[in-house]
């Protein structure tokens, strides 16, 4: 909205209100005037002209001119004094204490599940942080838009409705109301003003009339022919379709159309062409036609005067400007609201609020959202004036409905979308049940909208629905829950009367819905069309909250709940007239016979929707858990009651599940298969199969128990299976009979056995959740997530779960991935059931599985009998009588018989399991019965009827004798310990029997027995299973080493590098030890004469691919190691540097201190021929080309490649080149230490490099140094000198090394510098060594970073990555014209050699002294080179030379560190006056000399030694890397251990340097002096030192991903004050944030996108490839997710680390629960960003998540 008039404190608001239009304002002041007439001809005359430009307005124009023409008055008049100054003192005031604020979209609510009434009560982030319930089970949600919050609203929340901001404002409230209560004057004006303003907008905003206003507002001037077209929003039509419509119609460029576009769906509408009345109407007419031939109907255009369209303008203008002043006093709202609801006196119209909300759905979806607006903040604000909102509300609701029915916009645009604000309170659901009746209104708008379902029997079919109308009818049944979501707790005649009308009006819905959508068994063919099940079943979910919640509601009054089962059962009976003109039949079986009406599930229509008979079960129940059954028959008479009938329908229903998994109705396709599914599932099973199975225990409770089975045994159609036995061959029909038996005997096994139903059994709801979830975790250990969504949620979406889980089961917390999982508490074993009736066949197996696994570990026999149930309730007391009637008897015993007698067909393991388990409960019961009472009383004798003969024929046996005879059953192996248990049963039960005449301690003391005899064979059992377990481990272990031998190579390979990290570390330091003691004489001494030997052993390598061996030798065939080279910033400490895309002009040979951007190579550490490599690399690419495969994750153009092994993505190799190892002669090397000081070998170097340039100037150009000698005295020297210290022949790498050679290093040169490939460039050594210093750098930060030992401690793929890759990088140089090397060498030298004046020289600041020390160690050779033969220096000049240069590089470090740490506080370290701090004063005397006083010579020594010692340590770590990998020398073993203090000393020892670093100074104090000098007195440094500049401080600072908080809602709040910098609409926003930086962006959207090298970015992506060179890890805020992404086609989801309290992640906020940060999973993710594997995992997240595709990363 325009809304510029911010009113703030002092926020400068005037600009545009200044009080022009003296005379006007002069005349509103006039009290006599008529305020309506002014006003409406102030407006006449001024809003034409205002909003005059609407093609192509000038919002903060308008704004302005609005302001000063009509709202500046308008508020002088209204308030009497400066509106700004009025309302700033109305502001301070206070003045409400409901918050109130309106949700858009997208934006976090909050919600306490401790406190809130219901679900729907939400706080704003505001309020939530600043409430009690922050310490509260809380939930955050995504808000859908349109809600508000309920802070302050009493109502809402059961403790602490009021934050900590409200309470203020309510407690201060009485006392300042008064105060900030407007005086009569204001209140009198306000009352003038509003109704027409009211009146103004209302009119304007139900104005039909396109061409003319009226009356009182046509201006008496001519009137002008100008007109717009208009086009409206609608949701039928896509963003691209409007497009095409207007680019069509109107000839307009695609720009226009898009801006038009946004504009409608934004605002709702917009004029897209303004003219002639002609013009427009042909402009109509065309979009009309055109938007018809995209989609079926035309797009919604009209043609409005200019005038009409400017007065609409500004009505909503006015709305916005009412909205804002409604914020400000309670009184205002009020009067607001009494105008809004005056009915014109004796007139039928609607009040104005009334006239609005009907006419809402005309509206635009601009204009909608300015109404209802304002309803929330002045309605809504006041309780009162909500109260007769709603009232208007429920007046008119059929019609709002029945408009939103029929509206084309979202639900949240509606007017009906207000119910929840309303219906949901409480004290106003009541108020409204009580005198609007509205849950009779609710339902008789279902029974008005869905009328179009009925068929012609009146019964719902929703064959071919529309799912979007469906959805919309959706709405009104929600409101119905919404209604009754509290239960009332005192009723009162006219409440209870009102909610039984509204539940007959209700059982009319039911009945539509009973017994809808049947369906025929199909035989013969397959049915042509599934049909449409889903609107059937998703209405059923819809309901099963709202039927549980009247049954809650009727339950909660004893009158009302048999009131209401009367009206039920009426209903049920109506509806059961089905086969009533059909001829009784009889069915005879065991004496027994049962009369009934024949009707067949498999040859009759059946349906599986059966909610009236179901919500009679639900009330019987409740009848009898409130005992109000004892009065049923005052309700319903016994003849009338039918009991048969009432359990036909249900009993039909689970005998077609029983056929579908006989298969029986295969051909009906897949849509029954469903509904089969969902009528079990946990989101509808409580009001279908639950109730299903209370049904039949009703009928078995109420019915004679022989009758009930026969029931069964009919509807099953099983009749024939239990009399005598056909000889059938037909294995089909066999195997049909099996599984309906079986399924059968599982329903009787519920009926008797499942009694935790409150009613049913005298259980609470608590027992009932904690046995579902003893039973789940029975199967297996789960997370919480998986629990709950396997428990039914109640209308609240609570599942009760919190309430019980610690009950029964403990937590294991989560490792560094997956999640936690809750396991079962020991004791709680013994509650499981094997039967348990929510157990899918699945679930049954796999618990079974579990349980007697665990029992065999345990040692324990294997039987797994039914756990004791619960008593039933009187009212279902009777159930327990099929256990020991005859017929159930009869089908025992069949089955057994069958059994014994082996005829295999006829039965199923499964079936005796069933037949043992009946037989179980059947003993259980007995015992459970005697043990409570007296023998004589218990009347139950199972015992009895099974030791009794089934018949008088001599081959009878009893059940007790077949189960003797089951034992010995092969087939039953394992059902044997669970016949052994019931044996143990009918034990006991016969002897409480005899000796219950007995005193009952004897009674006890024969169950001691029982148990101590139990005890003797549990302990032989126990010897069995332990022998037995025995052999089976060792069977265990042999299996295990066959199959170790039989994995393939490839498999052992990837577990070795799947190994954790610190596993490797030990088995590498394990590795370097042994050859630390092989070679324990040697010194470990990398530099300088005293140099140890290289420890290089043979090495042999297997290639990946073809499984060959081969030795690494240098005249072989080259072998690679498969490689990734990527750019990186993960060094850098500023990140705001603008990166150059494209390396063109980038001069590589310096990196910057900070390190800015390196290039990194990294290695999965995979060996191949680099034969094979090809091979397989142009496979790959042949493959690509044949297979047109559009979805390639890598990018073969750019030599990208999966690693054939591990899948890491890779982008080239490096060729791997073996250590020359070398050895040197102490003996030699001292003698040869005697002449080469550092000074003269600094003068044989300058000799030999001002030789090679008067060599080259005589052929070009002299471009090299020209050479001071100042201090370099003997000039005797001659070019030759150098060699004369040892030289040797170069390496002679075979043909396939070299090329190898050259391949990886140009492909270090495109990628590190973004270019296309050239062999011959210059550059291409420099990035080599600049890749190389770089890895080391990140390898040694990583190290550091997590406390790891500099050598010994690398993973395997780190060690042979960063070996291959400095050896690589030493041997690069022979591919290089030799002059070339020279050049660079003589750049680096320039650095540390101020003498050597080369151009662009950067000064000692400007460097990483680390990649000057690498570039000219392996560089150096190249001063040996001769033109006729290829030398390299021999071992003895190479220590000398690696010596100084590593020397003189150190000096310069040092140096740079003194410097730039010069404006360092002081830390806290104490004083010493130590030899080191001595020498540091001393040095620090010397620059200050040389910087003419800049450098403070003030800074004690004791602190410059400890800034040198902790600055340089990173350097020195990552020279010891360098060199050790360079030259094979055994590192000391200080080194190999994670300890301070031992390692500075070691390390200076490794690398020859004196402990005291500037020992180095006084050593060479004659050369070193005159570099001193030129070093410091680089104009550079000196402007550093004189703080004009900033240098980069030793050590640097390390990276870290950025902080972030300890509780995910701090984030949440972050984000929700997020701002989009580019655009200032409401819209809502993805803001993401940055995790290397911490900046936060806009994510998603259009107006922060980046136009780089011609291509629109999203705001993530542009951010990345400056942030991160490319790859860069983000957190989107709202959704909980991190994102990685590299350049702008790759990126992966990747779980926040953030976790809930049971160990989970919540991507998307699905769950809600509160989340907090898991350090080590942020420490994973971190690594993943140093370690240089952000790619490798969206490489790998690629291949397995194909979906990731279709997403445009580019636009993120
Ligand atoms: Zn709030
Ligand atoms: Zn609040
Ligand atoms: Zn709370
Ligand atoms: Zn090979
Ligand atoms: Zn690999
Ligand atoms: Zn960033
Ligand atoms: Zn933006």
């Amino acid at each position: 909205m325009a809304d510029g008039a911010d009113r703030g404190p002092g926020a400068g608001a005037t600009s545009g209100r200044a009080p022009a239009q003296a005379p006007e304002r002069a005349m509103w002041c006039d009290e006599r005037f008529d305020f309506q007439g002014t006003f409406l001809q102030c407006l006449a005359k001024h809003v034409p002209n205002i909003y005059s430009a609407e093609m192509d307005p000038l919002l903060e124009k308008q704004e302005e001119m609005v302001q000063a023409a009509i709202l500046y008055p308008l508020e002088c008049y209204l308030f009497g004094e400066d509106p700004d100054i009025f309302l700033e003192k109305l502001q301070q005031s206070g003045t409400s204490q409901l918050c109130g604020k309106v949700f858009k979209g997208g934006e976090t609510t909050y919600s306490c599940r401790d406190c809130a009434v219901d679900p729907t009560c939400v706080l704003c982030i505001d309020c939530f942080q600043n409430s009690i319930h922050k310490n509260h089970r809380y939930k955050m949600h995504s808000s859908t838009g349109g809600g508000f919050c309920d802070c302050g609203d009493t109502e809402a929340w059961k403790a602490g409705p009021l934050c900590t901001k409200h309470e203020l404002g309510s407690s201060s409230s009485p006392k300042e109301n008064s105060e900030c209560q407007l005086n009569e004057e204001i209140m009198e004006h306000s009352r003038r003003v509003f109704p027409s303003v009211i009146k103004y907008i209302v009119d304007m905003l139900i104005w039909e009339e396109e061409k003319e206003l009226p009356p009182e507002l046509t201006v008496s001037r001519e009137k002008v022919d100008s007109y717009y077209c208009v086009l409206f929003n609608d949701e039928h039509h896509s963003y691209d379709h409007v497009i095409y419509s207007l680019q069509r119609a109107l000839g307009c460029e695609l720009g226009e159309a898009q801006l038009h576009t946004t504009a409608i769906d934004k605002e709702g509408r917009r004029a897209v062409k303004a003219g002639h009345y002609a013009s427009c109407q042909e402009a109509k007419e065309e979009i009309k036609r055109h938007s018809e031939n995209v989609s079926q109907r035309p797009l919604h255009v009209e043609v409005l005067h200019a005038d009409v369209m400017a007065h609409q303008k500004f009505a909503l203008r006015l709305g916005s400007w009412l909205n804002k002043l409604m914020s400000y006093s309670s009184d205002f709202r009020q009067i607001f609201c009494q105008i809004c609801l005056k009915e014109e006196a004796g007139s039928e119209k609607p009040c104005f609020i009334s006239k609005l909300m009907l006419w809402d759905a005309k509206l635009h979806k601009g204009a909608r959202k300015v109404l209802h607006e304002l309803i929330f903040s002045s309605f809504f604000m006041e309780m009162e004036y909500k109260k007769l909102f709603a009232v208007e509300f429920v007046k008119y609701y059929k019609a709002l409905q029945k408009e939103y029915i029929s509206d084309d916009h979202d639900r949240v645009l509606s007017v009906t979308a207000l119910s929840v604000q309303m219906f949901t309170v409480p004290t106003l659901a009541r108020h409204l049940i009580e005198e609007q009746n509205v849950i009779t209104t609710i339902t008789e708008t279902l029974l008005e909208v869905l009328p179009e379902y009925l068929d012609k029997n009146d019964k719902f079919n929703f064959q071919g629905y529309s799912q979007d109308k469906l959805n919309r009818v959706y709405a009104v049944i929600y409101d119905l829950r919404y209604v009754l979501v509290s239960k009332p707790t005192l009723w009162t005649d006219r409440l209870r009367e009102r909610f039984l009308e509204g539940f007959v009006s209700f059982l009319r819905i039911l009945t539509c819905m009973q017994g809808m959508e049947e369906i025929k068994r199909q035989i013969g063919q397959h049915i042509e069309v599934d049909h449409d099940w889903e609107a059937a079943i998703a209405i059923q979910m819809q309901l099963k909250n709202i039927l549980l919640m009247f049954q809650e509601w009727c339950a909660s009054d004893e009158e009302l709940l048999l009131r209401a089962y009367r009206e039920c059962h009426k209903a049920v009976m109506r509806c059961s007239t089905n086969g009533r003109s059909r001829e009784k039949t009889v069915f005879h079986l065991c004496g027994h016979t049962l009369e009934s009406r024949p009707y067949r599930v498999s040859a009759d229509p059946v349906s599986i929707h059966l909610p009236l008979s179901r919500t009679l079960a639900g009330l019987h129940v409740r009848l009898s858990k409130t005992g109000a059954i004892s009065r049923l028959h005052e309700f319903v008479s016994p003849e009338e009651f039918q009991v048969e009938l009432l359990v036909e329908y249900p009993l039909r229903c689970l005998v077609l599940v029983a056929q579908v998994a006989a298969e029986m109705w295969r051909r009906n396709g897949l849509s029954l298969i469903s509904q089969v599914f969902y009528y079990q599932d946990v989101k509808c099973r409580e009001e279908m199969y639950d109730k299903d199975i209370i049904m039949l225990q009703i009928g078995a409770s109420l019915m004679d128990p022989n009758q009930f089975l026969l029931l069964m045994l009919q509807r099953y159609e099983l009749a024939d299976a239990f009399k005598k036995i056909k000889p059938t061959k037909d294995q089909d029909l066999i195997k049909q009979y099996n599984i309906l038996i079986e399924e059968m005997l599982q329903i009787l096994i519920y009926v008797v056995g499942e009694r935790y139903v409150p009613g049913i059994s005298n259980v609470t709801k608590e027992d009932v959740i904690m046995r579902e979830i003893i039973h789940l975790l029975c199967i297996e250990p789960m997370a919480h997530s998986a629990i709950t969504k396997s428990l039914p949620e109640n209308e609240n979406n609570e599942t009760g779960l919190e309430n019980v889980i610690d009950k029964v089961a403990t937590f294991k917390k989560p490792g560094v991935s997956g999640h936690g999982v809750y396991e079962l508490k020991d004791e709680c074993l013994k509650e499981f059931n094997m039967f348990f009736y929510h157990y899918t066949k699945t679930q049954h197996s796999k618990a079974e599985h579990t349980q007697k696994k665990r029992r065999k570990h345990e040692n324990r026999d294997e039987a797994l009998p039914p756990p004791p149930p619960p008593d039933f309730s009187p009212a279902f007391s009777n159930v327990v009588r099929i256990l020991n009637c005859d017929v159930m008897m009869h089908i025992l015993r069949t089955l057994l018989q069958r059994a014994v007698e082996l005829e295999t067909h006829l039965w199923t393991e499964a079936m005796i399991q069933m037949v043992l388990h009946l037989l179980s409960l059947g003993l259980l019961e007995e015992k459970q019965q005697l043990q409570k009472s007296p023998e004589e009383e218990v009347s139950f004798d199972f015992y009895h009827k099974a030791t009794r003969m089934g018949s008088s024929a001599l081959n009878a046996v009893n059940v007790l004798m077949l189960l003797e005879k089951l034992k010995r059953v092969p087939q039953l192996e394992a059902q044997k310990d669970t016949v052994n248990w019931i044996l143990q049963m009918f034990d006991m039960v016969k002897r409480l029997r005899e000796k219950s005449s007995l005193t009952t301690v004897a009674a006890a003391s024969a169950s001691e027995a029982a148990k101590g005899d139990e005890s003797t064979q549990d302990k032989e059992k126990a010897e069995r299973k332990r022998k037995a377990e025995a052999a089976r481990l060792h069977r265990q272990k042999i299996m295990a080493q066959m199959s170790a031998l039989q994995r393939n190579f490839i498999e052992t390979h990837k577990l070795l590098y799947e190994n954790t990290l610190e596993a490797q570390g030990k088995e590498d330091a394990i590795m370097e030890e042994e050859s630390v003691s092989s070679a324990v004489d040697y010194s470990k001494i990398a530099l300088g004469p005293k140099r140890g030997p290289s420890v290089a052993e043979k090495e042999v390598l297997t290639c990946i691919l073809c499984q060959e061996e081969q030795e690494v030798k240098l005249e072989s065939a080259a072998m690679v190691l498969s490689a990734c080279v990527q750019k990186s910033t993960a060094l850098t400490q500023n990140r705001s540097r603008i990166l150059e895309l494209s390396g063109d002009t980038i001069d590589p040979l310096f990196m910057h201190p900070d390190l800015p951007c390196g290039t990194h190579t990294g290695s999965c550490g995979h060996v191949m021929h680099a034969a094979c490599w090809q091979k397989y690399f142009e496979a790959m690419q042949l493959n690509f080309r044949q297979r047109l495969h559009v979805e390639q994750i890598f990018d073969l153009e750019n030599g990208e490649y999966l690693c054939p092994l591990c899948k890491s993505l890779c982008n080239t190799v490096i060729p791997i080149v073996p250590l020359q190892a070398q050895k040197i002669n102490s003996e030699d090397a001292e003698a040869v230490a005697q002449i080469l000081s550092l000074a003269r070998w600094l003068e044989i170097v300058t000799v030999r490099i001002s030789g090679y340039s008067v060599k080259n100037a005589k052929g070009e150009k002299q471009n090299l140094p020209a050479f001071t000698n100042r201090g370099m005295g003997n000039s005797a020297l001659e070019f030759h000198s150098i060699l004369s210290f040892g030289v040797q022949s170069s390496a002679k790498y075979s043909s396939s090394i070299k090329e190898m050679l050259i391949l990886f290093a140009t492909t270090i040169y495109r990628v590190g510098l973004k270019v296309a490939p050239n062999e011959a460039d210059s550059r291409i050594p420099m990035m080599t060594w600049s890749t190389c210093a770089f890895t080391i750098q990140c390898i040694e930060n990583l190290l550091e970073t997590e406390g790891k030992p500099l050598f010994g401690s690398l993973q395997n793929r780190q060690h042979s990555g960063l070996k291959a890759l400095v050896q690589f990088a030493a041997a690069q140089r022979t591919t290089s014209p030799q002059v070339l090397i020279q050049k660079h060498l003589i750049r680096l030298l320039g650095v540390l050699l101020p003498n050597f004046k080369v151009e662009d020289t950067p000064s000692l600041l400007e460097v990483d002294m680390f990649h000057i020390l690498v570039g000219a160690v392996l560089s150096f050779p190249s001063l040996y080179w001769e033109d006729a033969v290829d030398l390299q220096p021999s071992s003895i000049s190479s220590a000398y030379n690696h010596l100084y240069l590593f020397h003189l590089a150190t000096l310069a470090h040092i140096t740079q560190i003194v410097i730039s740490s010069a404006t360092e506080s002081s830390t806290a370290c104490s004083p010493d006056n130590s030899e080191e701090a001595q020498s540091a004063q001393s040095f620090c005397r010397e620059v200050c000399q040389y910087t003419s006083g800049c450098f403070s010579q003030d800074i004690p020594g004791w602190l410059v030694w400890d800034c040198v010692k902790k600055g340089i340590m990173p350097y020195l770590r990552c020279a010891a890397l360098f060199f050790h990998y360079l030259l094979g020398v055994s590192p000391p073993e200080e080194l190999l251990q994670d300890s301070e203090e031992g390692q500075f000393k070691a390390l200076c020892s490794y690398l020859s340097l004196p402990t005291n670093l500037f020992l180095l100074f006084h050593e060479y104090w004659d050369t070193v002096n005159p570099l001193l000098q030129r070093w410091c007195a680089d104009p550079m440094v000196l402007s550093c030192l004189k703080g004009k500049s900033i240098a980069i401080r030793y050590p640097r600072k390390r990276n870290h991903l950025i902080e972030l908080p300890e509780d995910y809602s701090c984030l949440l709040n972050q984000a929700s004050q997020f701002r989009c910098p580019r655009s200032s609409d409401d819209e809502q926003k993805h803001p993401v944030l940055c995790l290397f930086c911490g900046a936060m962006l806009c994510s998603q959207n259009t107006c922060c996108q980046e136009l780089v090298n011609g291509e629109e970015l999203g705001a993530c992506t542009s951010h990345a490839l400056q942030c991160g060179a490319g790859v860069c890890m983000f957190l989107k805020i709202r959704e909980c997710k991190v994102v990685l992404i590299e350049g702008k086609t790759r990126g992966c989801l990747y779980p926040a680390p953030y976790l809930d309290e049971y160990g989970e992640t919540d991507p998307g906020l699905k769950r809600g629960n509160p989340l907090h940060l898991c350090r080590e999973r942020y420490r994973k993710l971190h690594l993943l960003w140093q370690q240089h594997c952000i790619i490798e995992e969206i490489a790998r997240s690629q291949e397995t998540n194909q979906i990731f595709f279709g997403f445009n990363w580019q636009l993120l």
